[in-house]
């Protein structure tokens, strides 16, 4: 249940109102701070709860509203309507991801390998325009005689590249043992399709502060998509970024997987959540990426996530879909074009200009 209060209400009568409600039907409120109302999120047994006493607490109260989903914090209405932004700190700055900004684009490669292919690789992308370097360190590998990522010694490679390029770092977490070590180097969190429904992994990192990057599962409905990035929300981390990858479906022959740009409008309808589309996992082929990307532009995706190698050819893991710096250069020089159009492209900061 939510209680959306008058816009203008002042603080000390949205504590009243929260303690008033604490005390008398012995729940917990979450305030939500929204762009011109302040929502209060009723957390407890609500469901028998009669909306007109709530409403008589007090004059400021303007409405009060049953949230009928299984997800509740996840929910569209649980933020009365408006898109939240989940805002990064990165060294070059803060970086905002929702739907009112510039699309954000991650790129990098599928693994780290060495110091000088993920050093080279963050500085092209960083020139192309990408915010974010992306680069497992720890992989999740379908067969186990497959690369498995380099682990911790990968992660001291991605803070070197942080550190030359400023740019934010995006990295998978598969197993929460390895949380603390990765949540000094990263800026947002991957939990990957293969982890999605791992639920008691979704409470740690949602114990964590890092902002975290849920993937669809590939087999995932998007209620079960919904519903694990409420359980990360449920532990306390409200700064999820949903991020489609492509799904399984009948016909894997010619890509690799159904990307469901369907998501994007359906999302914005059901979550207030930014939401991600990786049109390098979705497809599965590195002559499918543009095109995809700029679908999904089309569709208003707040991000992408797209993968960058220097040399495909000899990747240790996804080089098939990974397109090369000059490659992703020239993509993002068309992305611009679709960008523009839906008004939401920045273009990245001319190197050595002159202010
Ligand atoms: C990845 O981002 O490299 C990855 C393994 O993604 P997914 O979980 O979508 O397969
Ligand atoms: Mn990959």
């Amino acid at each position: 249940m939510i209680i959306v209060l008058k816009a203008g209400t002042p603080q000390d009568e949205i504590s009243h109102i929260s303690e008033q409600i604490r005390e008398t039907w012995n729940v917990n409120i979450e305030t939500i701070t929204g762009k011109h109302k302040v929502v209060l999120g009723m957390i407890g047994e609500t469901a028998t709860l009669d909306p007109f006493q709530i409403q008589k607490i007090s004059p400021w109260v303007e409405q009060v509203l049953h949230i009928e989903k299984a997800f509740k914090r996840v929910s569209r209405e649980y933020r009365y309507g408006e898109a939240s932004e989940v805002i990064i700190t990165t060294p070059n700055g803060n970086v905002s991801i929702s739907e009112h900004h510039p699309i954000v684009t991650v790129a990098g490669p599928c693994s780290v390998e060495n110091e000088e292919m993920i050093v080279e690789t963050a500085k092209r992308v960083k020139a192309a325009g990408a915010k974010f370097l992306r680069g497992g360190a720890y992989k999740p590998r379908t067969s186990p005689y497959a690369f498995q990522g380099h682990g911790e010694s990968a992660l001291d490679l991605l803070a070197t590249a942080r550190q030359v390029t400023g740019l934010g770092i995006v990295t998978e977490v598969m197993d929460a043992s390895d949380l603390p070590a990765i949540i000094k180097v990263a800026d947002i969190i991957q939990v990957g399709a293969r982890n999605m429904q791992n639920f008691s992994m979704l409470k740690k990192v949602g114990a964590q502060d890092k902002p975290v990057l849920l993937k669809r599962g590939m087999s995932a409905t998007i209620d079960e998509w919904l519903m694990a990035a409420e359980y990360i929300m449920a532990a306390g981390n409200p700064n999820v970024i949903l991020c489609e990858r492509g799904i399984r479906t009948f016909d894997a022959k010619y890509a690799r997987n159904t990307l469901d740009l369907s998501v994007l409008p359906v999302l914005r309808s059901l979550t207030h959540l930014p939401i991600m589309i990786d049109p390098s996992h979705g497809t599965g082929r590195s002559e499918y990426v543009g095109p995809m990307a700029k679908a999904a532009i089309a569709a208003g995706t707040d991000s992408l996530m797209i993968e960058v190698h220097p040399n495909p050819a000899k990747a240790l893991s996804d080089g098939p879909q990974s397109l090369t710096p000059d490659g992703f250069d020239s993509l993002m020089q068309e992305l611009s074009v679709f960008g523009k159009v839906t008004g939401r492209w920045e273009e990245p900061a001319l190197v050595g200009a002159i202010a």
